[in-house]
């Protein structure tokens, strides 16, 4: 799990998202990863994960508090937060001011709709390519329709580790594009679900939120997250 770490960005997300506006205005290839500690413990048992993680190609940004925390207590300089739902939400307001395509891929149908329907509406410019719901029984064959169209920004929303794995199946044949796992940003930007409130995020307790709203989530938090706390302090005892 070191490598992880040394892997992450360690910059501000200002200069994160200015890395992703100059790669989409010069059609330059990019896959993102917004990492947080199940991200980290899925490479512990699952190759393919592990090995997409550790891919030269792929950039892995810290989303989770747990990993900026869990990587400053081990020496890591991290500046702070990037989450996905801001990378998703740059990229569309990006994707606007260079006239841009987009394809979306995953959520539910009424999610995907609204998306549509945001899209037309704040970001007129960007253009839609494809937009298919999440619980399509081929997700390969909406890849190869992905391919077809060339879109200039890919996002996934079918959670992790699934949108990643799908991603890093077919992205050597694109030769542009830039590619994002965004778990449940549909799910916020198109007004289904709510974001943590403001003091929530700056708290960093957006997790805890998260958990309140959705307490199924409290087992999937706690076998990550308590794992990773012991597998963390095992690094820093050393
Ligand atoms: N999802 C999907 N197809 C599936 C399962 C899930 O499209 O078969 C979508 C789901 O509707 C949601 C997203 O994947 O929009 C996952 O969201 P979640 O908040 O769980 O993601 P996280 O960021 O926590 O991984």
């Amino acid at each position: 799990m070191r490598k992880l770490f040394d892997k992450l960005y360690n910059k501000s997300a200002e200069s994160f998202h200015t890395i992703m506006k100059s790669n989409l205005k010069k059609d330059k290839k990019m896959f993102i990863v917004t990492a947080n500690p199940e991200t980290f413990m899925m490479s512990e048992n699952d190759d393919e994960m592990r090995e997409l993680l550790l891919d030269k190609e792929s950039i892995l940004v810290p989303d989770g508090i747990g990993i900026v925390k869990a990587a400053r207590s081990i020496g890591y300089n991290i500046e702070e937060r990037i989450t996905g739902i801001d990378i998703a939400s740059k990229l569309l307001e990006y994707g606007n001011e260079e006239k841009k395509s987009i394809y979306l891929f995953g959520a539910k149908e009424e999610v995907i709709d609204s998306m549509k329907d945001v899209l037309m509406d704040k970001y007129s410019n960007l253009k839609i390519v494809g937009a298919v719901d999440g619980y399509v029984k081929d997700r390969d064959k909406v890849f190869e329709d992905i391919k077809k169209t060339k879109p200039d920004i890919v996002l996934v929303a079918l959670g992790i580790p699934y949108q990643e794995k799908l991603i890093y199946k077919h992205i050597k044949d694109f030769n542009k594009g830039i590619f994002v796992g965004v778990g449940g940003s549909f799910d916020v930007i198109s007004g289904h679900k709510k974001r943590a409130p403001k003091l929530f995020i700056k708290l960093n307790l957006e997790w805890l939120y998260r958990i309140i709203k959705e307490p199924k989530r409290l087992k999937r938090f706690y076998d990550s997250n308590v794992k990773f706390l012991f597998k963390v302090k095992k690094y820093k005892d050393k």
